[in-house]
């Protein structure tokens, strides 16, 4: 993996993000919930620490119950619509990034794949990832 910077944001660059480190876990989300938010069959995702990712921009949250039962926080740009993050600055030690809003898409490593039981049958994934019927552990 690069130790290069990581950066990306939304359509029209109104949301911005830049980080220090390579991702931690990588990988596609096939929730039912990541499906209906992208308009797409899946999320590509990759995990930070909060202490390593920086936001510039403004961002509009928009909260549902997460599949433990908690607060799931979408963050995506009130100018374009770009979904850009996951998770709220500030209080949550995390946050997803949307792999989609990279700047350099080849940045993105794929290593799994969650909610496979939410995955509609039009949608393939890379060979060699591992797979999950919900979370990993
Ligand atoms: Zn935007
Ligand atoms: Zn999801």
């Amino acid at each position: 993996m690069s130790t290069a910077k990581i950066s990306g944001g939304c359509l029209c660059g109104g949301l911005r993000y830049e980080a220090d480190q390579a991702p931690g876990l990588a990988g596609f989300c096939c929730c039912a919930d990541c499906r209906k938010a992208s308009g797409s069959g899946f999320i590509p995702f990759m995990s930070f620490p909060a202490a390593v990712i920086r936001f510039t921009g403004e961002a509009r949250p928009f909260r549902s119950t997460s599949y433990r039962g908690g607060e799931a926080v979408r963050n995506f740009c009130p100018a374009c619509g770009g979904l850009v993050f996951g998770g709220e600055i500030g209080k949550d030690d995390r946050h997803t990034v949307y792999a989609g809003s990279l700047d350099d898409a080849s940045a993105f490593e794929p290593a799994v794949a969650i909610f496979l039981r939410d995955k509609p049958d039009w949608v393939e994934l890379p060979t060699g990832i591992a797979t999950f019927e919900l979370m990993p552990g």
